[in-house]
């Protein structure tokens, strides 16, 4: 049995400031990570990171008050506000520390940091570095991993590569450690430690037509949900407006900040013909912008009834290729256009998950001793839809905050020793399962079932719902759980078996989806990214509250939590 005090699960930005946080208190994390670390989702964030530095002189009047209220305002009043306040009070402070780490952010003539506009501010407040800002912080992060990983005086790091988190193991509400699968042998083994933190991301993979890389299957969420610990607001899945026409790659909100157009079929720029977006138009919040969108190519205002045109010509070559160069690059290699001379054909698509762990504004869950943070966690600081850039802030905010948080409590505890019986029959479990997936002889392509959940979250778990959509996604959900218990694998050998891999992860995904769907068939209003066709207004009185969904073998349980309303009254939303 491996120990460490604690224990990161997820290489991304979220778990490596958590990692690095615990090693500045003198303890020994460990990340376990399915991915090399630089795999990890967050290398692909393009568009920037919030911060009220008030560095743009369009936006000097910039300060922590506005810039947590538009975070509220964008959620449509389900953030919790003392979390919001705490996030953006700290956001200036991450910033500086990540420069003087060395990320290479875009600058101003005078050398400050550069800050564009994003959705939900009207004026620039996202600091970025062109339109690779994840890649520069995902790698200033993993440079300080490095560092403590080999700088024994202070604590010191291990980092394990390619190693798959099967099982959180709690004992009496306490958390023990994880069961993990090393993918290079195909071995479960059991990791003791004080306090776990789980900042394993987003759920995008759920649906067919996301911006999310592969590895975002929802299995991070899965584990803790069998474990006992809730899952809060799934209902809540971002659209991001503008991806690809096709592949759905994600064209950044940077785009747009930029100063790029939407435009329909006729040539018009139709998010001011909507009263939700007539003055910030492009730069709307995204779950505006993306339902506008939708009507319009409902509407029959789109080209072959599926996208729309963002329109960068008027930029020009040189701002293109010094602000939106991955932007240029990718149209270039995925379409052969070039939007100097070419508008881009996008349509929106899946992009996060505002929903996850349920865990306060520490990162600490319902269980003692096990933390969530980034983007697999729910704290919540997006409520019902999440403001561009306001996610990378997150991650290294709360990352930060629940490896503090995780560190203090292990140095208070005195049960060291305890544990051992629980984690051990946990292994021996685990072992189980896994003998009995790898010699299972049923008749089910696992793919076909993935192919046909994703199918279903995109067709009926969309940017609009309705109760019966809603249903037959249930139901269909259902089916694909009763016929995943009769997959047979591919492949059986013990050395890098991606076949095992991806299966038991579609456990975790089928579960999650199940979630989604059900926490959506019960908020009966539109708030957010949620929007019921059958119930089209937002419903302070019943649904101004979070959703808990607590597992069972059934499907999931849900319950109704209060938000947190210090500092804002609820108000309708208007852009
Ligand atoms: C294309 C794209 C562009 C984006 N652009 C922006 C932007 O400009 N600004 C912004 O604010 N936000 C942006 N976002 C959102 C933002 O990038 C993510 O929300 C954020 O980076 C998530 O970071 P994270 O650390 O929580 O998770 P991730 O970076 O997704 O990392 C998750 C980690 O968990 C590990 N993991 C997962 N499950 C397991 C398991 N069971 N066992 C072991 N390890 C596991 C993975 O290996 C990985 O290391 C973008 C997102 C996408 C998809």
């Amino acid at each position: 049995m491996k120990y460490h005090d604690v224990i990161i699960v997820g290489g991304g930005l979220a778990g490596l400031r958590a990692a690095i946080e615990v090693n500045m208190h003198n303890l020994r994390a460990a990340v376990l990570s399915k991915v090399y670390p630089i795999r990890s989702h967050s290398i692909a964030a393009q568009g920037g990171i919030n911060a009220p530095l008030g560095n743009h002189p369009r936006g000097s009047y910039d300060s922590w008050e506005r810039h947590a209220f538009d975070t509220v305002k964008g959620s449509d009043y389900l953030a919790d506000q003392d979390a919001v306040v705490r996030m953006i009070k700290d956001a200036s402070a991450r910033i500086f520390e990540m420069e003087h780490w060395g990320c290479p952010f875009s600058r101003t003539p005078d050398g400050k940091i550069a800050q564009r506009p994003f959705g939900g501010a009207g004026f620039p407040r996202t600091c970025f570095a062109a339109d690779k800002t994840g890649h520069m912080l995902l790698h200033t992060l993993f440079e300080q991993a490095v560092k403590y990983e080999s700088a024994a005086e202070r604590g010191e790091m291990k980092i394990y590569n390619e190693w798959i988190v099967t099982s959180l193991v709690v004992e009496n509400g306490v958390c023990r450690g994880v069961i993990a699968l090393e993918l290079a042998t195909g071995k479960l083994e059991a990791f003791k430690a004080d306090a776990v933190i789980f900042a394993t991301g987003g759920a995008g993979r759920l649906y067919s037509n996301s911006t999310n890389a592969l590895i975002n299957t929802g299995m991070g969420m899965a584990v803790p949900y069998w474990a006992g610990v809730p899952l809060k607001d799934m209902e809540f899945v971002q659209f991001h407006p503008t991806t690809l026409y096709g592949s759905n790659i994600l064209m950044t909100e940077g785009a747009r900040g930029e100063g790029g157009y939407l435009t329909n079929n006729k040539g018009d720029r139709f998010t001011a013909n909507y009263a939700d977006s007539r003055k910030a138009m492009e730069v709307a919040p995204r779950d505006i912008v993306a339902r506008n969108m939708t009507t319009e190519i409902l509407e029959g205002r789109g080209f072959e009834d599926a996208y729309l045109l963002l329109d960068l010509r008027h930029l020009g070559e040189e701002k293109i290729a010094t602000r939106l160069p991955g932007i240029r690059d990718i149209c270039q290699k995925f379409l052969g256009i070039d939007p100097v001379d070419q508008p881009i054909p996008v349509q929106p698509g899946q992009h996060y998950t505002m929903g996850g762990i349920d865990c306060d504004k520490d990162g600490l869950s319902k269980v003692k001793g096990f933390y969530a943070a980034g983007e697999a966690a729910c704290v919540s600081v997006h409520g019902g839809n999440r403001l561009g850039g306001n996610s990378l802030l997150d991650t290294i905010v709360f990352g930060k905050i629940a490896g503090e948080h995780a560190s203090d409590y292990v140095v208070g505890k005195a049960d060291l020793g305890a544990g051992d019986k629980a984690l051990e029959d946990a292994l021996a479990r685990e072992e189980e399962k896994l003998k009995k997936l790898l010699s299972s002889t049923g008749s089910e392509d696992p793919s076909v079932i993935k192919e046909e959940m994703q199918k279903a979250m995109k067709d009926d778990v969309g940017i609009f719902r309705t109760k019966e959509q809603l249903g037959r996604a249930l139901q269909r959900i259902r089916e694909l759980r009763d016929r995943y218990k009769k997959i047979r694998l591919k492949h059986t050998g013990a050395k890098y078996n991606y076949d095992l891999m991806w299966n038991i992860e579609l456990g975790g995904s089928l579960d999650v989806a199940e979630v989604i769907v059900a926490g959506a068939l019960a908020r009966e209003e539109s708030r957010g990214s949620h929007f019921r066709r059958d119930f089209p207004k937002r419903d302070d009185e019943k649904f101004l509250k979070h959703t808990l969904a607590y597992y069972t073998p059934d499907g999931p349980r849900l319950e109704q939590s209060n938000v947190n309303l210090d500092h804002w009254a609820p108000k309708e939303r208007k852009y």
